[in-house]
């Protein structure tokens, strides 16, 4: 028995028992192998013309046997020599095909006359070697007791053996084997509590794994499978009796081998992609756009994505993870590859392949992020550009869209502090109170009257409701247009952008919205200045409710209305009350009051006749109305409904 090295020990020990974080990967690695051994050999063929290979030469087999507990992977490639195995399987964090690549690479350069790395690559560069780094292979004592290698180098007479349990050494001996490749057998380990390894032993089980993680590797993966025929009765024997099965197995290719972001988009049909993103990403619905991006030069990499048609359950939850499936070379590395995709994206669902992507030893995180920005980069201009060409060229499809990913844009814009506006303000809609429709703000402002400084939006729970609010209509009916935002993040959204096109975006709850003339701000501080008793009896009333009672320059129709000062206005005081962490913000409230109203004139005579009780419940009936009219609740819902009753007695 060999012993393996300290330093291998400790490592394999790190692989079994914390690297890899779910067993089932054994398999795909152990074809990632099987496929690269079937490269080198195709890629000698290539330059070797006594290597003869036929189609079908290349093929790479997964095998089990139930009684023995046994998995097997085989393939036909270029095997290894004695001193291979030891060299390869010896150490852990030896990767001959780490070597094999840089040697390529060396040739290559030196080939290139100097000439620097041109756009088209040369051929043997294209050897797709997936891995890098000599862990994968061990990755098989996750789910195996006993890993045995039966191989035989192309050209080679002897084949040999190296077994290990994966503790502490490992034997090579020779073996019997009739032609070149290698077979990996694993002796599964026995079930234990939390873990199910017998999955490993079933046709469904194994033909799972290789759909799911080796579906596009370039060779067919076969199994044999089995399947059952009826046995047809004999002539003249009694039909009656029960038809007979007979078991036989078959030969089955099990992964689909072409990887469909490969292929160019137009010689792909609408329903290939449709069926791919639904097996793949396990939605019923198709996608509403698909995106496919081929880029080739120093980072080459191909994209496949999908906007889908509805928005997941659980999109909006903690528990949803973005990102883009990441394969290098066709083999997937991982699931979700989160810095693929901006959290404004989070719905995109697709594929990243690129051969040049430097993976670290366990293949789930990135060594080099530096490739995998300048991927994201591309990506999320890819997106916005399908967004922006979606907005304005198939316009029910976008509304659509919008009702199920708009709130992500609006929060990318708001968590980032507005970082993001330039890229996503563009591609947000909002109810037009005048056009009744969903617009643009670029649509907002080509609407506008010359001369027009702000945008105006108001924000509530319904478009209905917002409409008749006397503070949307006292805007509307100067002629502006103002946006109903019903969403929660709408307002933060838009407070964090404060400007659109170089014009405001104003709240027309808030303080001066720079709409009332000279003429009527000064008549509201005359107003307000000659009954400065009454308001000041009203501002008691109300106690630390409101900041100001003060008379209203804009109002028109309605008696009174409560308006915010300052930064957060009462949607947003709404909002984050009822946050699991309310803070307990509040707005600065303003009662304002219509001079020109009935009710302002019952008021004042209150004030002169010294009838102190009636202003104050008066102030209060008039206050709590406004809070209704806002879609606010009332403080004291019992004494609103007294009042009300005492003035109709
Ligand atoms: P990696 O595949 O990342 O290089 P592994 O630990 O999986 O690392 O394998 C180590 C080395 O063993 C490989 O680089 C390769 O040279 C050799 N090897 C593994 N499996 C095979 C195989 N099926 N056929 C030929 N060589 C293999």
């Amino acid at each position: 028995m060999r012993k393996f090295k300290t330093e291998s020990k400790k490592l394999l020990d790190l692989m079994i028992n914390s690297i890899y974080t779910n067993r089932e990967i054994f398999l795909r690695e152990l074809i990632s192998n099987a496929s690269d051994a079937e490269d080198k050999l195709y890629f000698k063929s290539l330059t070797d013309k006594s290597i003869k290979l036929k189609k079908d030469d290349l093929v790479i087999r997964v095998s089990f046997d139930e009684d023995a507990r046994t998995v097997t992977v085989s393939d036909s490639g270029i095997g290894m020599t004695a001193d291979e195995l030891e060299k390869n399987l010896g150490v852990i964090a030896h990767s001959d095909s780490l070597e094999f690549k840089q040697a390529q690479a060396a040739a290559e350069e030196s080939a290139d006359d100097g000439k620097g790395k041109g756009k088209k690559k040369p051929a043997a560069s294209s050897v797709d070697i997936i891995g890098q780094f000599g862990v994968g292979f061990y990755s098989a004592f996750m789910v195996a007791s006993k890993v045995r290698v039966v191989t035989k180098a192309y050209g080679a007479d002897t084949a040999y053996a190296w077994e290990s349990d994966g503790v502490e050494g490992y034997t090579i001996t020779e073996a019997e084997k009739e032609g070149h490749g290698t077979d990996v057998i694993l002796t599964i380990k026995e079930n234990e509590e939390d873990e199910n390894y017998d999955t490993y032993l079933t046709e469904p089980g194994l033909k799972q794994l290789i759909r799911r993680y080796s579906n596009y590797v370039r060779y067919p993966v076969q199994m044999e499978c089995m399947h059952q025929r009826k046995i047809e009765p004999e002539e003249g024997a009694d039909d009656t009796s029960d038809p007979q099965w007979e078991t036989y197995y078959e030969t089955e290719t099990i992964n689909s081998m072409v990887p469909i972001w490969k292929r160019r988009k137009q010689d792909v049909t609408d329903e290939e992609y449709n069926e791919f993103y639904k097996s793949q990403f396990h939605d019923f619905a198709d996608p509403v756009r698909t995106i496919s991006v081929h880029a080739e030069g120093a980072l080459s990499y191909d994209v496949l994505m999908f906007i889908p048609g509805r928005a997941p359950f659980d999109l909006y939850s903690k528990d949803y993870q973005k990102g883009l499936e990441l394969y290098s070379s066709n083999v997937l590395i991982m699931d979700k590859c989160e810095e693929l995709l901006p959290d404004h994206y989070n719905f995109v669902r697709g594929v990243v392949d690129s051969q040049d992507l430097t993976l670290n030893i366990s293949r789930e995180t990135l060594q080099h992020n530096s490739q995998l920005r300048a991927i994201a980069k591309k990506v999320e201009s890819k997106i916005t550009s399908e967004l922006t060409k979606m907005r304005d060229n198939d316009r029910e499809a976008y509304e659509q869209f919008f009702e199920n990913f708009g709130r992500g844009l609006k929060f990318g814009i708001y968590t980032s502090y507005g970082a993001h506006a330039a890229e996503l303000a563009p591609l947000l809609l909002f109810y037009s109170a005048k056009q009744e429709k969903m617009i643009t703000l670029d649509e907002y402002l080509e609407a506008a009257e010359e001369g027009q400084e702000a945008i105006y939006y108001a924000a509530g729970e319904e478009v209905e409701r917002l409409s008749k609010m006397p503070m949307v209509t006292s805007v509307t009916g100067r002629g502006y247009d103002v946006l109903l935002c019903t969403q929660d993040v709408d307002e933060f959204c838009l407070q964090t952008m404060m400007n659109y096109n170089d014009k405001q975006l104003l709240n027309v709850a808030g303080g001066d919205l720079g709409l009332e003339t000279e003429a009527d701000k000064e008549a509201a501080e005359a107003a307000t200045e000659a009954n400065k008793d009454l308001f000041e009896a009203m501002a008691n009333a109300l106690g630390d409710k409101v900041v100001k009672v003060a008379v209203s320059a804009r109002l028109t129709d309605a008696p009174a209305a409560i308006t915010a000062q300052g930064p957060v206005s009462l949607e947003m005081e709404k909002i984050m009350s009822q946050m699991p962490d309310a803070s307990g913000i509040k707005s600065e409230r303003v009662l304002e009051l219509n001079a020109s109203h009935p009710v302002f004139e019952v008021l004042q005579k209150a004030q002169e006749a010294g009838d102190a009780d009636k202003v104050a419940s008066y102030t209060n009936l008039l206050y709590d109305q406004a809070l209704l009219v806002e879609g606010l609740p009332v403080d004291d819902p019992v004494a609103f409904s007294q009042a009300i009753c005492a003035l109709m007695k």
